[in-house]
């Protein structure tokens, strides 16, 4: 069975249906594009067809290329990745410019076959791209469907034409949102932006798409680039409207990616380039960037991390091999902040929830969070009043343990104190069933110690979601010494049913997101303390892709949090505690009652109004800046490996048991320089044996909290990388 068939309908148009049986999304394999061209080559030669409509046998149109296709061909070219890619890219060129050209003579541009797209749903990648390089695109009216070209978000840019092809159909300025933003529309949206031609109901789409092709003639079918005297709308880019374009463009792409991400360049440029010279080179001129983006490593590290691995670990590569533990009824203990938000996710993904709090009052408070939740979807237009009623009506909120009977899965997200979590397992070990799951959402205290109050010690697991709920994709499971397969395997089929992504670890202080970013925050106040400029440890950390500088996050997450933290760390560690420079500058803080922006009031001023302003210039007269500033690249340094040896030593410890989980985690959790692919993609990116060279000099500068982990050493001696000695799935240091 392929996944494009050809039938051949009475009034002579050829229906092309694109359906990957073995996918719930359509994606696109080098065999199928293969036989794309064969039936292309059929409706071209075959007389008795007079046209084609590109369609499909889903709901939805397509998911885009499948990129395990493009790792493998970097991989299977060997030395020659370059060349590999790049011919495949052209390949594909060929093909789709085949179908454009539908068999028209090169000088009149008459005689070609009219070829449509009815596109069923939700559109992306190369499917975006070969419904451009048809002649019309109709779009069923399906408000939730979204269509768009959103490569540049993995770290890659539509190298499938759909850069050349959409820049000179709009303009460059107006191509903008769709290219450089990766932004995904609804049809109507993507009928005004040009992206498509015609919105119809769904059930008249195919006719609709086979009436054009029935009626269209030679010069609905020429593209307006293949027509002499063709000029680039907007303006090419020696034109002075256009030049504007690209002077603001290329501002725009520098501002927003702060340069480290090659993708939004390459792109800008094979824009650029291509709008200088005729349509076919310019499809050469965006084959040999897309080339050059993808050859480049942080592009393959992003594809591994964001689309490869992650899909892995969500679809269960970690998962013990045990039956399916789906949750039906899951009981929340504790409705403040983290219950509520675990509430709503879980009601929204169709499970029933009891949720607990001391008082009835309180667990109300925290069914309404959904409700409200829900009340502003439905103002955007993201949700419907019986979507609301639906997931309201899935949550029982009781102060009464009796109602938790029928629960399989238990998260409790009570105080964070140990006797209280003590009592409420116990509590609830009396009344849920023998083979239920209790989990805790603990964010500092050790699973197996919290396992002491549980009967069921194996049923026993953490899993541990980040604020706020509804918004944060990881969540972190962590087993206890205890913690069995089926645990296990009933806290990623959870996580699955909220469409969330996974790691498992095991149990260690902090875990491993925590674990990595404290040292990341503590690194960024140690240089406030030491008269490192505020602005350069802000700017640095930007400037390598962290979202939030370090002094900025402990503003958001608040410096009481970071107190607490510091002073059960210390008590906990006694002599060997480390951070007491850290904590001199926290606690003056939090004496002054800077405790962030819930104070309005940290490292950072705010406003009335809670929106920040300039860092604090009170700082200055505590901790003076010194004359002598560090170059950016070493306080870069600092702040990158304060989070990676830290990842590595989690790895060493075995509290990370993957790599993968290690590099998604990274990015979902804390958002650690997506462009570098992770802390272990970035270590393969420089390389052990200048990761050796750079902590040493760190070590020396700065102490032992830099030293090389005898991991790294005996890799930088023996020439690997992480993802060449752990590999996918085999990750364990030891
Ligand atoms: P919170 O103070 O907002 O909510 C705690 C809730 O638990 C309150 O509604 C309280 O009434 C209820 N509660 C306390 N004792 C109870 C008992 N004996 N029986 C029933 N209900 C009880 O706290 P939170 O921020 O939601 O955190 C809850 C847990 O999640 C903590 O363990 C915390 O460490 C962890 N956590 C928090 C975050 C975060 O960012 N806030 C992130 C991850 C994990």
């Amino acid at each position: 069975m392929t996944d494009f068939t050809l039938t051949k309908g009475d009034d002579g148009v050829a229906i092309i249906t694109w359906d990957v049986k073995a996918k719930s999304m359509n994606v696109l394999t080098r065999e199928a594009f293969a036989t794309v061209e064969e039936l292309i080559d059929q409706v071209l030669s075959d007389d008795s067809i007079k046209g084609a409509v590109i369609t499909s046998g889903k709901e939805t149109f397509a998911g885009g290329m499948d990129l395990n296709v493009l790792a493998s061909i970097r991989e299977k070219s060997g030395e020659n990745a370059a060349q590999g890619l790049f011919d495949f890219t052209m390949n594909g060129h060929r093909i789709m410019r085949k179908m454009e050209r539908a068999g028209m003579d090169a000088k009149t541009n008459k005689g070609g076959k009219p070829i449509a797209c009815a596109i069923t749903g939700t559109c992306a990648g190369i499917g975006t791209e070969i419904a451009l390089s048809t002649h019309r695109r109709f779009m069923a009216d399906n408000p939730k469907a979204k269509i768009g070209l959103p490569e540049i978000l993995l770290g890659i840019f539509p190298g499938g034409g759909g850069t050349t092809r959409f820049s000179r159909m709009v303009g460059a300025m107006a191509a903008s949102p769709v290219l450089l933003e990766g932004k995904m529309m609804n049809p109507k949206s993507a009928k005004s932006a040009g992206l498509i031609d015609e919105v119809v109901p769904a059930e008249e789409l195919l006719d609709k798409a086979r009436e054009w092709v029935l009626s269209a003639t030679d010069a609905d079918i020429v593209k307006p680039w293949d027509v002499k005297g063709w000029k680039m709308p907007g303006g090419a880019p020696y034109h002075p409207a256009g030049f504007m374009t690209f002077v603001g463009a290329s501002a725009m792409v520098n501002g927003k990616t702060q340069g480290v991400y090659p993708a939004a360049k390459a792109l800008l440029s094979s824009v650029y380039e291509g709008a200088l010279v005729p349509f076919d080179t310019a499809l050469k001129i965006e084959a040999r960037w897309f080339t050059k983006v993808l050859m480049n490593p942080s592009s393959s590290a992003m594809i591994r991390s964001l689309f490869i691995n992650k899909e892995a670990l969500e679809k269960g590569a970690v998962r013990p091999d045990v039956a399916d533990e789906r949750v039906k009824k899951v009981g929340v203990i504790g409705a403040g902040m983290m219950g509520a938000g675990i509430t709503l996710v879980s009601a929204m993904a169709g499970i029933d929830v009891v949720l607990l709090d001391r008082d009835l009052e309180a667990a109300e408070r925290g069914k309404s969070y959904t409700g409200d939740y829900m009340d502003k979807g439905i103002k955007r237009g993201k949700a419907t009043v019986e979507k609301k009623d639906a997931a309201l009506a899935r949550i029982t909120a009781t102060a009464d343990y009796a109602d938790l009977a029928g629960c399989d899965l238990i998260i409790e997200a009570v105080f964070e104190d140990m006797g209280i979590k003590a009592k409420v397992t116990e509590a609830t070990e009396a009344v849920i069933p023998e083979d239920a799951i209790f989990a805790t959402n603990t964010s500092t205290l050790p699973i197996s110690d919290l396992a002491k109050a549980s009967k069921r010690p194996e049923q026993f697991i953490g899993i541990h979601f980040f604020s706020p709920v509804e918004k944060m994709m990881l969540v972190e499971i962590i087993k206890g010494k205890e913690t069995g397969d089926r645990a296990t395997a009933k806290a990623l089929d959870f996580v699955r049913q909220i469409r969330k992504t996974p790691i498992v670890v095991n149990d260690a202080r902090f875990f491993y997101a925590n674990r990595c970013i404290i040292p990341y925050i503590n690194e960024g106040i140690r240089m406030v303390k030491e008269g490192v400029e505020p602005a350069l440890i802000e700017n640095a950390a930007k400037l390598v892709g962290m979202p939030l500088g370090p002094l900025q996050l402990v503003d958001e997450t608040s410096i009481d949090l970071g107190v607490k933290i510091a002073k059960a760390t210390k008590a906990a560690m006694g002599d060997a505690y480390p951070d007491e420079a850290v904590d001199e500058v926290l606690f003056w803080m939090a004496d002054a009652g800077r405790m962030g922006r819930k104070s309005n009031a940290g490292f950072y001023d705010y406003d009335d109004k809670g929106k920040r302003q300039l860092l604090w210039d009170g700082l200055e007269g505590k901790y003076p800046v010194s004359e002598t500033q560090p170059d950016l690249a070493e306080v870069q340094h600092r702040l990158l490996f304060a989070q990676t040896l830290e990842a590595v030593r989690a790895l060493e410890d075995g509290v990370l048991m993957d790599i993968r989980e290690g590099d998604v985690g990274a990015i979902l959790g804390w958002g650690f320089a997506p462009w570098s692919g992770g802390p272990f993609s970035w270590l393969d990116i420089i390389g052990a044996d200048k990761a050796v060279e750079l902590t040493e000099a760190l070590t020396k500068a700065h102490g032992d909290r830099f030293a090389t982990p005898a991991l790294l050493r005996e890799m930088a001696t023996s020439g690997e990388t992480f993802y060449g000695r752990f590999g996918a799935g085999s990750a364990k240091a030891a």
